[in-house]
């Protein structure tokens, strides 16, 4: 019996990041995209099923991140 080649899936492809308005963003995928702190140093808010880390987000369920990111994300969807 011959032996089927085993199948791997396609290997992640890389990300840019974005600079947006003073922003870095990195957008993952439809769900989840990383905005680095402007405030703490090698801090990354990560942005998931819009909602933040951040503590704008905690205290008004609401910040600039998720609203960035959702942006990102509509404008790649469309382009694809
Ligand atoms: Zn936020």
């Amino acid at each position: 019996m011959q032996s089927v080649p085993q199948q791997y899936p396609e290997p992640p492809a890389p990300v840019r990041a974005q600079h947006v308005g003073g922003e870095l963003v990195l957008v993952l995928d439809d769900r989840l995209a990383l905005v680095a702190s402007q405030s703490e140093a090698d801090i990354w808010h990560v942005v998931e099923h819009h909602r933040c880390t951040c503590k704008s987000f905690r205290y008004r369920e609401q910040c600039r991140h998720v609203a960035l990111v959702a942006r990102l994300q509509l404008a790649a969807s469309l382009r694809s």
